[in-house]
C-alpha cells in the first residue's frame, strides 16, 4: 500500500504541475492514463476537423467549488483566424487554454470545435488537433533532434530539418559541434529562452495542428528575440485557428479579435482599432504602455491592467 501510494502521489503532483504549465501534456497523458480527471465518453468519436472553428458557449468554470473562475465566457474563433486574450494576472487567460485542451470540463455551457462538443470526442483526437507553444518548453535530456521530433515519432530526418529551418533554429543547430546529435536539457547544452521557444515552434510545425494555442512567456525575451519569435508565430498561425494568451500588447495588435478578460468575464472584445476607438479598459492599457515606453505607435512592453 505504502509502496503504491508514494509513486502515485508523486505522479499526481507532477501531473498537476505540468498541467498547470501546459507543457508536455501528451507525454504525460501517456504516462498517467489513470490520473486523468476527464474521461472519454463511452460513445466518444474522433473529432472531425473541417475548418477548425473554436466556440466557447456561455462557459462557467471553477477549479474548486467555492471559487468561480470563469463567468459566462462566450466567443468564437473563426477558422484560420487569431484571437488574443489579454487581462491582468489571474483573470483566467490560461484557464481558457486548459479548458480547450480539456484538462478540465466546464461546469456549464460548452466548448465546441467545428460544432462538436469536446466532451463527446476522444481525447486522443482532440489533443492531436491542438498544438501548444507553452510558456516554458520542457526539454528532455536527449539530443536536440529527439527534442524537436518529440510528439511526432514518425517524423523523418528531412521533416525534422525542415521544421527546424522554418523555426529559424537550423543554422544554430548546425553550428554546434555535434549538430542535431547535441545533447540538451539539464545535463546537456542549456538553451536560452528564445532557443527553447524555437524548439517548441519546430515541434509544433512537425505536429501540424489545425488549432494552435500560444501561451506567451510572462518573462519578456530581449526585444530582437521577441520580434523574431513573433514573426515566426505569425507564419505558423497563418491558416490555423489560433488562441494567443498574451502578456504583452506587442503580440496582438493585428489579431482578428482581442478579448479583454477581467475577473473571469469578457469585458471588451474587438480588433485593436475598435478597442482603441472604444476608449475603455484596453485603450487605457495601451495608453499606459505607450506612456511607459515613450515610443508612440510602437507596441511592446509588459501588459499592465492595474
Ligand atoms: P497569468 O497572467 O498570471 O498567467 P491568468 O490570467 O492566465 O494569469 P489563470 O492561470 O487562468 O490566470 O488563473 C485564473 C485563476 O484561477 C487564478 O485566480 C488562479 O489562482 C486560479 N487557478 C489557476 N489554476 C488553479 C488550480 N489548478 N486550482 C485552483 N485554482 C487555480
Amino acid at each position: 500500500m505504502i509502496q503504491l501510494y508514494i509513486p502515485l502521489n508523486f505522479l499526481g503532483v507532477l501531473y498537476r504541475e505540468i498541467k498547470q504549465s501546459l507543457a508536455d501534456m501528451e507525454r504525460l497523458f501517456k504516462l498517467l492514463d489513470q490520473h486523468r480527471e476527464v474521461a472519454d465518453a463511452p460513445d466518444a468519436k474522433p473529432l472531425v476537423v473541417s475548418g477548425g472553428e473554436v466556440r466557447f458557449e456561455h462557459v462557467d468554470f471553477s477549479y474548486e467549488a467555492k471559487r468561480q473562475i470563469l463567468f459566462d465566457v462566450d466567443f468564437t474563433i473563426r477558422p484560420g483566424t487569431t484571437t488574443a486574450v489579454v487581462g491582468h494576472s489571474g483573470s483566467g487567460k490560461s484557464t481558457l487554454s486548459r479548458l480547450l485542451f480539456r484538462f478540465y470540463d466546464v461546469q456549464s455551457g460548452r466548448i465546441a470545435i467545428d460544432g462538436q462538443d469536446i466532451r463527446k470526442v476522444t481525447q486522443e483526437s482532440l489533443r492531436r488537433t491542438i498544438g501548444i507553444v507553452p510558456q516554458d518548453t520542457v526539454l528532455f535530456n536527449d539530443t536536440i533532434e529527439y527534442n524537436i521530433a518529440y510528439g511526432n515519432p514518425q517524423a523523418s530526418r528531412e521533416e525534422i530539418i525542415a521544421a527546424a529551418r522554418a523555426a529559424y533554429i537550423h543554422d544554430f543547430i548546425e553550428s554546434l559541434p555535434d549538430g542535431y546529435a547535441t545533447m540538451v536539457g539539464e545535463r546537456g547544452l542549456k538553451l536560452s529562452g528564445g532557443e527553447k521557444q524555437r524548439v517548441a515552434i519546430a515541434r509544433t510545425l512537425l505536429k501540424d495542428p489545425a488549432i494552435l494555442i500560444f501561451d506567451e512567456a510572462t518573462s519578456a525575451l530581449d526585444s530582437r528575440a521577441e520580434q523574431a519569435i513573433q514573426a515566426q508565430l505569425k507564419e505558423i498561425a497563418r491558416d490555423r485557428t489560433t488562441l494567443v494568451i498574451a502578456h504583452r500588447l506587442s503580440t496582438i495588435a493585428d489579431a482578428a479579435q482581442i478579448l479583454v478578460l477581467d475577473h473571469g468575464r469578457i469585458i471588451e472584445r474587438g480588433t485593436h482599432a475598435e478597442l482603441i476607438a472604444r476608449d475603455g479598459a484596453y485603450a487605457q492599457m495601451w495608453a499606459r504602455q505607450q506612456a511607459r515606453q515613450e515610443v508612440p505607435a510602437s507596441p511592446g512592453g509588459d501588459l499592465d491592467m492595474e
